[in-house]
């Protein structure tokens, strides 16, 4: 029996599913990197990396060199890919480690170029295009001087040219076929003038809303992360085809009577309309329990929906478990994810709390334990088998 306060129960067997599945919707020549930033969208980046790799995953994706560390540390070596721009303070460990760096200026591809003379070791480099996101990258008028730039330095090598869609829907929206018409304009371009020879540059462009709505082309490789973990990127693009890989639980702490008129949390913004039993569940928005949830969400106890009434607080949230039978403490409740035949989903969660799901996710707190299931016998490097539940 589970003695956390709170987990997050990760399914590798799930994520595996997931992987085939999109696997299957690309060419076999093109490579899939799983994005596994922001501690792989809090399932656990090193457990996920490992299982990702040895599963149907051939590079991995982060934000920072930090999470990019913290994978080489963990025994990683396959493409490590830094997807936004570094501050050059950050990057030594990483050039060392050859960790894969991204540049979306002239200014950073030549401060990254003298840093790996100083190394004495090239910094490999994904050359960051903005085709339209406006956030990120090189202005397309200046996409070949960042890659001359990168051609002229001996310590710079050409790793990758990529770009970032602005739609969360992907191909069905028009501004993404602008942005791949602009990015393909350039690719031509520096194609025409040598600039893309090298073995292993790959181009991408493609994240799961690309990959699920078909977006072509797919060039040498996609950049998923969400669809991954069983989440469609967006309403549009929902399909059986993803199963959720994270469950949250909790266990009951505390049961308590109301008597009718009695109001519940902060602000007493639930007043009891008759005798109740409440249950109260040691987590709060600190482990990511949406305050947005406060009087609309709702956990699964014994496989029924109780609603949540009153605020969610820092620590507890507190639901309505008069309608079931007499309940123990210590009794498992479901924030997300299965129970019998129910099943909450992130993207209910986010739509009751007015955020998207990728926010769902990443909210999930320090203090809700990781645990793994399903996957192969993992090799005692891995963090997995140590957190196995049981
Ligand atoms: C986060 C990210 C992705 C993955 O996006 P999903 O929508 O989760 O698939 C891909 N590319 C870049 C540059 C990203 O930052």
């Amino acid at each position: 029996m589970e003695t956390s306060r709170a987990w997050a129960e990760v399914d590798l067997d799930a994520l595996t599913a997931n992987l085939e599945r999109l696997r299957r919707r690309i060419d076999s020549s093109v490579a899939l990197l799983l994005v596994a930033k922001a501690d792989a969208y809090g399932h656990g980046a090193v457990a996920v990396a490992h299982h990702a790799l040895g599963t149907f995953a051939e590079a991995i994706g982060v934000t920072n060199c930090a999470e990019a560390m913290e994978l080489r540390q963990a025994g990683i070596r396959a493409r490590l890919v830094v997807l936004g721009p570094t501050f050059v303070e950050e990057a030594p460990p990483a050039i060392r480690s050859g960790v894969e760096l991204c540049v979306p200026s002239i200014e950073l591809g030549q401060h990254l170029g003298r840093l790996a003379e100083q190394l004495g070791k090239p910094a490999r480099v994904h050359v960051k295009v903005d085709s339209g996101m406006g956030r990120l990258g090189v202005p397309p008028e200046r996409a070949l001087s960042l890659l001359e730039t990168v051609q002229r330095s001996p310590f710079l090598e050409l790793a990758g040219v990529m770009t970032h869609l602005a739609a969360t829907e992907g191909a069905e929206n028009a501004q993404a076929h602008e942005q791949m018409a602009t990015f393909e304009r350039i690719l031509r371009a520096a194609r025409g003038r040598g600039l893309l020879a090298g073995r292993e540059v790959w181009i991408h462009a493609a994240n799961s809303a690309g990959v699920l709505s078909g977006l072509n082309p797919r060039y040498d490789a996609v950049r998923v992360g969400i669809a991954a973990y069983g989440i469609a990127p967006d309403p549009r693009l929902a399909t059986e085809d993803l199963h959720p890989v994270l469950s949250v639980r909790t266990r009951i702490v505390h049961l308590r009577d109301l008597r009718a008129g009695q109001s519940v949390g902060y602000g007493g913004t639930w007043v009891a309309p008759r005798p109740t039993r409440l249950a109260i569940l040691p987590v709060g928005y600190d482990d990511g329990v949406a305050w947005r949830l406060s009087g609309r969400g709702s956990v699964l106890i014994r496989g029924k929906r109780s609603p949540i009434v009153g605020r969610v607080s820092m620590d507890y949230t507190t639901v309505d478990v008069t309608n079931l039978p007499a309940l123990s403490l210590g009794e498992t409740a479901t924030l997300v994810g299965a129970d019998g035949a129910e099943r909450i989903r992130v993207e209910e969660i986010a739509k009751l709390a007015g955020t998207i799901p990728y926010e769902i996710l990443c909210q999930i707190g320090k203090r809700v334990k990781r645990t793994y299931v399903g996957g192969p016998v993992r090799t005692p490097r891995s963090p997995a088998r140590e957190t196995v539940p049981g």
